[in-house]
């Protein structure tokens, strides 16, 4: 059997405790080895509104109480994030971790149909948001059946919600003593056996599903990176969104552990967050292909900026191309570079470069495999194990891999092996030096952005449509977003009275534009005589792809 192992020492997991009370109220809390003084937060890079960890801690304590005590949370209860980057944010996360709750981020840029989802899918009893998205969360939040009493503001005000300094002064009129004891496992329990956070992701094919995430998985992976950062970095960007995976453990979590300071970009413009690293000489940036990729290109704006405090780039969540990673050598000469990769169910890095491969000669690889973890790189077609510089798809078991998708026993036997592998649905090698190179993906995601897009989720609403009889959704290469989507349709007989092929295919893209949210955009539909399936009625996505790679565009 071909298992390719960590070289790194292996990390020891404290499976007794949950995620607060290991960071803010054990012996390896950070909070207790440093003087107050020397204690970080987070900062808005913008308003400088600063939440340091020892306020953090505080709050989230006054949160929990408030909410369980007036509120009725219960264990076990998820809450849900809707909100852009706020100080605030971890508030919420942390006082719903402290109550024993379970912690759901969304994408704030969700229309209310998708917000209405994923509430249901999260099963979300309480909601968090911020006013510019009160209107779609109220309006979910109603869909999903989560009274309005229920739903709060990170920040701001507005007439008939309560916001979070009035949830923090509800949880401190109960006094000291009063205060909601901290979140404990159950007896026999492990944090391995204990939902935290739920996290969306398509896996390798079907609908948006909910990633369940157990404390132990955050954990680990806070220590399996903690043990490849530079010891001096104190300084976190967070430009990334908050509800992915990348947000959850390396902008949220991660720097709490780390005592590091983070610098927290509500929305992103080149300017203010080339302004950010000026004004706080960051030294690392940790960015998704398309911000590295409009940022080389951007020669006028990074010209206005002193960005010599920089030392490493840091990318992940989609491949970058060498043309990229040669003009980034060539425009921060002395930088050094580094890559995450893994997936939402992994809680982020399967694999990672370790502080000897910060080079840009080992930067088209995405890093050695993490501690206390173990690939198997698997041969899709016959199932052989493959050995070093062979392809196949990626196989990962380790404290990181999630306990599986919440109501989805299907999903999750189909992902997660009795042996304890995680199927990635990705295609790569590992060479001799312990290196993995992501080639391909066999699964059906489709990754805009750096934001995983399921094809089945447009399917389903093109299929609603009356002029289509079939369709398949793929994802097709561009040069900012990485991906897009195109959909090869089969028109329905009667679409002819409709129009010609041309004008019915650009009805198509208004008509997902309507209903999605930007990154699921469709941008090209190509008209086809039928859709290639297999005899159980499966997307043949390869035999579309290789028509499109043959050459006909679309609308
Ligand atoms: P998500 O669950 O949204 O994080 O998406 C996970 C998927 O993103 C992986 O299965 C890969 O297909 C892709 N991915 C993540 N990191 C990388 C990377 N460094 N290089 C190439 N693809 C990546």
């Amino acid at each position: 059997m071909t298992i390719f192992k960590s070289l790194q020492p292996p990390i020891e997991m404290p499976w007794h405790l949950p995620v607060w009370t290991w960071l803010f109220d054990s012996e390896y809390s950070p909070l207790r080895n440093v003087q107050p003084g020397e204690i970080k937060g987070f900062t808005n890079a913008i308003t400088k509104e600063h939440l340091s960890y020892a306020d953090l801690k505080t709050h989230s304590t006054h949160l929990s109480t408030a909410l369980v005590k007036k509120y009725g949370l219960k264990q076990g209860q998820t809450v849900a994030l809707f909100s852009l980057n706020t100080v605030w944010y971890p508030c919420a996360m942390f006082g719903t971790l402290r109550s024993g709750g379970v912690v759901s981020g969304a994408s704030p840029a969700y229309n209310v149909e998708e917000m209405s989802y994923a509430l249901k899918t999260a099963e979300a009893k309480f909601l968090f948001t911020v006013p510019g998205s009160m209107a779609v969360a109220s309006a979910a939040a109603n869909n999903a059946g989560i009274p309005q009493e229920h739903v709060f503001l990170l920040e701001g005000t507005m007439a008939g919600f309560t916001n979070m300094s009035e949830l923090l002064e509800i949880g401190k009129s109960y006094g000291i003593s009063g205060q909601v004891e901290q979140f404990r496992l159950p007896p026999g329990k492990k944090n391995k056996d204990v939902c935290g956070y739920l996290s969306f992701s398509s896996g390798t094919t079907g609908l948006p599903k909910a990633v369940m995430i157990a404390h132990s998985n955050v954990i680990a992976q806070c220590l399996q990176i903690r043990q490849i950062t530079p010891s001096t970095l104190r300084k976190i960007l967070a430009v990334l969104p908050l509800f992915h995976i990348t947000g959850l453990v390396h902008q949220l979590s991660l720097p709490v552990l780390l005592n590091a300071n983070v610098y927290m970009l509500p929305s992103f413009t080149m300017d203010s967050m080339l302004a950010t690293v000026q004004e706080y000489k960051l030294e690392e940036m940790l960015l998704v292909p398309p911000i590295l990729i409009r940022m080389v290109r951007d020669e006028q704006t990074l010209s206005k900026y002193d960005l010599s405090s920089l030392k490493r780039f840091s990318s992940g969540a989609a491949p970058l191309s060498a043309e990229i990673l040669d003009l980034l050598k060539q425009k921060f000469p002395g930088t050094g570079f580094k890559q995450g990769y893994g997936m939402t169910e992994s809680c982020s890095c399967i694999t990672a470069h370790p502080p000897d491969k910060y080079d840009y000669k080992y930067a088209f690889r995405v890093g050695t495999i993490v501690a206390s973890t173990e690939v198997k790189i698997v041969d899709p077609e016959t199932g052989k194990e493959c050995g070093l510089n062979e392809p196949g798809e990626i196989w990962a078991r380790g404290p990181q891999v999630v306990m599986g998708y919440l109501n989805n026993k299907r999903a999750t036997e189909d992902t997660f092996d009795k042996d304890g592998f995680l199927h990635t649905g990705d295609i790569g090698s590992i060479d001799e030096e312990g290196l993995i190179t992501i080639t391909d993906r066999l699964k059906e995601m489709i990754k805009v952005k750096g934001i995983g897009v399921a094809p089945a989720e447009l399917e389903d609403l093109l299929l609603g449509h009356p002029d289509v009889e079939d369709v398949a959704v793929l994802g097709i290469s561009d040069d900012y977003s990485g991906e897009r989507p195109k959909a090869y349709v089969v028109l329905k007989a009667s679409s002819s009275q409709r129009g010609d092929a041309k004008t019915i295919g650009r009805g198509l893209i208004k008509y997902v534009r309507e209903k999605k949210v930007r990154h699921k955009w469709i941008t090209e539909v190509e008209v086809v005589d039928e859709i290639p399936k297999s005899p159980s009625g499966k997307i043949l996505r390869r035999v579309l792809r290789d028509m499109g790679k043959a050459g006909k565009k679309g609308v």
